[in-house]
């Protein structure tokens, strides 16, 4: 299996080329020539490879599909260590629930840092030790936080062979409960640079400092970004989980709804109904950042400035532009890499926005991809998060709220399972949870009292030259 720029560039990579790379050298994303094709045999395979064998082989399994430069019992070995019982809290890994009439939870949430980010975010750390010890190098991620991101990629590398991690996160605005999952972190490899600045401000010293291609070059430095390819592979994964939990023939269909911000979730999930699985709808749910609910309804893509993009109580939804949204649109026009160029290269940065709502193309988003969407508001989110428990007794998430209440909005065919992507535990957002439910989460017993571990954090101003230097200091 080869892989493409989403732009043109003429270069074909194998997964682990790109594996170590943000973006493509001309701009664009990754995608692979063409998507493997599951038929009803394959599903049967697959089916059953998670009933009788569990997430790991599954995982193994599809992952095959799309590596071919990590020999199979290498690649088996690193999916057993990652997708464990110990690490996901429950054998299943992605558990189903039912809650109402048709509708379905699948809790994805369950691992270290209690966001969906960790089902991708764990498989990569096993991923980069075992190619950076293979090739004997050695990488340094750099990267900024607001929260779910940062912690994920931090409990993902800890420890690891190889990669050292420089966290950016703004000085004493992440919650409590945040700033205590990544700052009680002892491990030598893991550095947390608390900035005296807002999120912007560590976006831009990560800019700056990629931007430093000598400094980049000499300190190796690298992303876990949510473009890579890798951690959108690894979410491929859960759908069919999901698929084979929800049915019991191949000639059923599901839909999902997803709380979307970068467009990472669910993109996988286009990815996995590209492949064949029986996925009739794919619904976008959005907060008040509603970039994409726009775009479905309109045809319109218009990025948000940062006075623009609100701060919301789903926080790891907001979002100002969607970042793997190309990839789809790449789909969408039919694989066209030079409209996809002149759409996200040109258009975008000189206008901020583009139209397709007079393309034919624009159509097939819906009635050939499946897609539709819907918004989500703060009011909605507590309202939400109040029903939920009052008539099931489940305390639901922010973001997983706005799933549910845009789920609630395209039930449609009763006959087809409508499942919700459950993106973090409400134990992470307890603020949003007191105002709903006047009483604070359940908290998962590992974590009782971290707020109270010592910390391991260096606060220092929004300085890219005092960045360097930390980095520099630290690299011997
Ligand atoms: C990151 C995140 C999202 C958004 O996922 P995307 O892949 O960016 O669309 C939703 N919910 C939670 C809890 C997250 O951490």
């Amino acid at each position: 299996m080869l892989y493409l720029s989403t732009r043109g560039h003429p270069d074909r990579k194998h997964f682990c080329d790109i594996l170590l790379e943000g973006l493509a050298p001309d701009g664009g994303l990754y995608l692979p020539e063409r998507y493997p094709h599951i038929d009803d045999a394959a599903l049967t395979r697959l089916r059953k490879a998670y009933h009788e064998q569990g997430y790991a082989e599954l995982a193994f399994q599809i992952l095959s599909l799309y590596i071919d430069d990590i020999p199979a019992a290498d690649l088996k070995r690193l999916c057993e260590k990652t997708y464990t019982a110990e690490v996901f809290g429950t054998g299943e890994i992605v558990p189903l629930r039912h809650l109402e009439d048709g509708l379905w939870l699948e809790a994805l949430s369950n691992g270290p840092t209690l966001a969906f980010k960790d089902m991708a975010m764990q498989l990569l750390g096993n991923l980069f030790e075992y190619e950076l010890g293979r090739r004997g190098e050695q990488l340094n991620i750099l990267g900024a936080t607001s929260g779910d991101t940062g912690s994920a990629a931090e409990y993902a590398m800890r420890g690891k062979q190889g990669v050292r991690v420089f966290m950016t996160s703004p000085h004493g605005r992440m919650s409590a409960f945040q700033q205590a999952q990544m700052f009680s972190l002892q491990d030598e490899n893991i550095h947390n640079l608390a900035i005296e600045g807002v999120f912007d401000d560590c976006q831009d010293i990560v800019k700056a400092v990629s931007n430093d291609l000598d400094f980049k070059r000499k300190y190796k430095i690298g992303t876990v970004n949510s473009i890579n390819w890798a951690r959108l592979l690894a979410q491929v994964v859960y759908y069919f989980a999901g698929y084979v939990q929800a049915t019991e023939t191949n000639d059923q269909k599901v839909s999902f709804t997803v709380p979307s911000g970068n467009f990472g979730n669910v993109c996988a999930g286009h990815v996995a109904r590209s492949m064949g699985l029986p996925i009739a709808r794919l619904v976008v749910a959005t907060n008040e950042n509603d970039v994409l609910d726009e775009f479905f309804r309109t045809g319109v893509y218009r990025v948000r400035g940062s006075a623009d993009t609100h701060e919301t109580s789903s926080p790891s939804m907001d979002i100002s532009k969607a970042s793997n949204f190309e990839r789809f649109v790449f789909d969408l026009l039919g694989r066209d890499a030079a409209r996809t160029k002149a759409l996200f290269g040109d258009a975008l940065s000189t206008q901020g926005r583009f139209d397709l709502s007079q393309d034919p193309h624009f159509a097939d988003a819906a009635t050939k991809y499946g897609f539709e969407s819907g918004k989500s508001t703060h009011a909605d989110r507590l309202a939400t998060i109040r029903d939920t428990f009052q008539r099931h007794g489940v305390t639901i998430d922010t973001h997983t709220a706005d799933g549910v209440k845009v789920a609630r909005e395209h039930r449609g065919d009763a006959s087809v399972p409508m499942i919700v992507l459950e993106t973090a535990l409400p134990i992470k957002f307890a603020e949003t949870i007191v105002e709903a439910l006047g009483h604070a989460p359940e908290r998962p017993p590992k974590f009782a009292g971290i707020e109270d571990l010592p910390k391991r954090v260096q606060v220092m101003p929004a300085d890219v030259r005092q960045v360097q230097a930390y980095i520099e200091r630290h690299c011997q």
